[in-house]
């Protein structure tokens, strides 16, 4: 077993199902000391649960990612706790509605991009202090290939991906001299319950998906948390303000010959 994460602090948003419950898991199963935060305290005692059992060390906290105030006391129940920061992956995140632009209701629209990318500014607004004072480290947001695409129906998710990847350069540039390395993360279409629950309402529009991915299938979860925790680790020491596409070849563009 990998124990590069031995002796270190990440913090984990969304830690409570799918794509972050995985790299929870993974993060914990290197030697990590994982803080997962997420609004299901069900799904949160659970992925606490599976790392215990596993023999790693996690604590959990109900955090709404769009709340300053919650943002802010969980990282500072972690620098009381564990009085470290080393790694934060900011992953929760919503789908919103699917409505064209013209039927968007204007408060979904603001609420997706508090929950999706207001979030990610938050997180890192009071995680990057502590990163600084634990000597440097790296934050992972999450985005989508949403964030390079425009899937109809979904203008606000699309938005708030796409402002994620602004967001992640900035906060490179800005860090990059001060030991503090930041990048995204572009899943594609991941069979997670945000994914299996919304293909049980549309059929049709799964298999079209699964079918225009070269690969032919979704990614599970754990592929895609794998990508993540190698941008949290030092094997991406030289990644700097980049977005990591893990897509199935989903956005490869162009026509099979
Ligand atoms: P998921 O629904 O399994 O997990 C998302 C988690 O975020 C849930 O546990 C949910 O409770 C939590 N969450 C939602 N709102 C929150 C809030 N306000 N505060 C705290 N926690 C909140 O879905 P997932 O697929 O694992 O999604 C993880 C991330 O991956 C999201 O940012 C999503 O946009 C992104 N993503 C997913 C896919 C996919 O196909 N599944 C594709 C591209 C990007």
């Amino acid at each position: 077993m990998m124990d590069d994460f031995d002796g270190k602090v990440v913090l984990v948003t969304g830690a409570g199902s799918g794509i972050g419950r995985e790299a929870a898991l993974e993060f914990a199963a290197r030697g990590g000391f994982v803080f997962g935060a997420d609004l299901n305290e069900q799904g949160l005692a659970e992925t606490r649960r599976l790392i215990l059992g596993a023999g790693g060390r996690a604590e959990v906290g109900r955090v709404d990612v769009s709340s300053e105030d919650d943002v802010s006391a969980f990282v500072a129940r972690i620098d009381a706790e564990a009085g470290r920061l080393d790694a934060a992956f900011n992953n929760a995140g919503i789908t919103g509605g699917a409505h064209r632009i013209e039927d968007y209701p204007t408060d979904d629209f603001d609420r997706v991009l508090r929950i999706n990318l207001r979030s990610v500014l938050l997180c890192m607004k009071h995680e990057l202090p502590l990163l600084k004072r634990s000597g440097g480290g790296v934050i992972c947001n999450t985005a989508s290939v949403a964030a390079l695409t425009g899937p109809g129906g979904m203008c606000a998710y699309a938005a708030s991906k796409h402002g994620i990847h602004g967001l992640t350069r900035v906060a490179a540039m800005e860090n990059a001299a001060h030991g503090i390395r930041v990048n995204a993360l572009a899943p594609g279409w991941t069979e997670t319950p945000m994914v299996i629950t919304a293909s049980a309402q549309n059929p049709s529009f799964a298999a079209q998906t699964t079918n225009a991915i070269p690969a032919k299938r979704g990614g599970k979860p754990s592929e895609i948390a794998q990508a993540a925790v190698w941008l949290c680790s030092s094997a991406s020491s030289y990644v700097f303000g980049q977005m990591l596409i893990v897509d199935g070849g989903m956005t490869i563009g162009g026509f099979e010959f």
